[in-house]
């Protein structure tokens, strides 16, 4: 497959998957955490299908297309690795959904991701939250929930925190 069918296959996934998730995800209170803003895309399209949630967003800085950047209080900035670990304050409730879109090129780097990832992103979770990660995380508190049609095995991950 070409990287460009690959990309194609990616980006089909994560706006069906999100939009799969939205009815359960909003039976359970609590703001978004986007992991990863990058160029806004997956972010504009989240508070695009959640238009009364609060969505907070993490990334090492804000360099994303200028119509999809969110307001000073919900960016935050810095290694996830720290922030995430201290955002209580600011994002006060658990999270209702946390999309994770960290990964990187490198399946050594995403074990050692994924290794402190987990116990952070269990923390900031609400009972009945869910996570879709494009990293499978090791999560002893969530169930796996099935995924709609047409996600290819592997592509995405989701978790629901039990
Ligand atoms: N979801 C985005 C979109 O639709 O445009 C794409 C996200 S891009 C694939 C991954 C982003 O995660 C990058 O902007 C990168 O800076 C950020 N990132 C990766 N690891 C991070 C970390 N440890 N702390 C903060 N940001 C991180």
């Amino acid at each position: 497959m070409s990287r460009l069918d690959s990309f194609i296959r990616r980006m089909t996934s994560q706006k069906i998957l999100m939009e799969h998730l939205v009815d359960r995800v909003n039976e359970v209170e609590g703001p978004i955490l986007e992991l990863g803003l990058g160029n806004g895309r997956t972010y504009d399209h989240l508070r695009e299908i959640y238009p009364n949630k609060e969505i907070f967003v993490f990334d090492f800085t804000m360099d994303c297309h200028p119509s999809c950047a969110p307001d000073a209080e919900h960016m935050i900035l810095g290694d996830i690795r720290d922030t995430l670990a201290f955002c209580g304050p600011r994002v006060g409730a658990k999270a209702s959904f946390a999309h994770i879109d960290i990964g990187s090129a490198d399946p050594t780097n995403d074990l050692a991701i994924v290794h402190w990832l987990a116990p952070l992103i269990d923390k900031r979770m609400a009972v009945g939250g869910i996570v879709m990660s494009a990293l499978e995380l090791d999560l002893a508190n969530f169930e796996a929930l099935e995924k709609p049609e047409g996600i290819h095995p592997g592509r995405y991950h989701v978790y629901r925190k039990t």
